[in-house]
């Protein structure tokens, strides 16, 4: 099963404590502000999630999600 890893800029308000909390040390602060004026976070080294899922847990403004990738298969009727 796949996973994708989500951080909605327009709702992060930069707090860092996503980036305090990962494990692997995905996450960081960027350096341009988003439509709110603040530093979002983003994933600087996405291939090192493991979809632990404790930066959505911690995120005060619900700004991170992941979601489960559907994998179509193509039907060879
Ligand atoms: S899901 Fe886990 S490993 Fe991935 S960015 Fe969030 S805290 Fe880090
Ligand atoms: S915890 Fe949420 S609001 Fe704070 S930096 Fe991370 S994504 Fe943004």
């Amino acid at each position: 099963m796949a996973y994708k890893h989500t951080i909605d800029n327009n709702l992060c308000k930069g707090c860092g404590l996503c980036v305090a909390v990962c494990p692997k040390n995905v996450l960081e602060i960027s350096d341009q502000v988003n439509s709110m004026g603040y530093f979002p976070a983003y994933q600087a080294r996405p291939e090192d999630c493991v979809f632990c899922t404790t930066c959505c847990i911690m995120c005060p403004d619900v700004a991170i999600t992941i979601t489960k990738v559907v994998e179509e298969k193509a039907d060879q009727e």
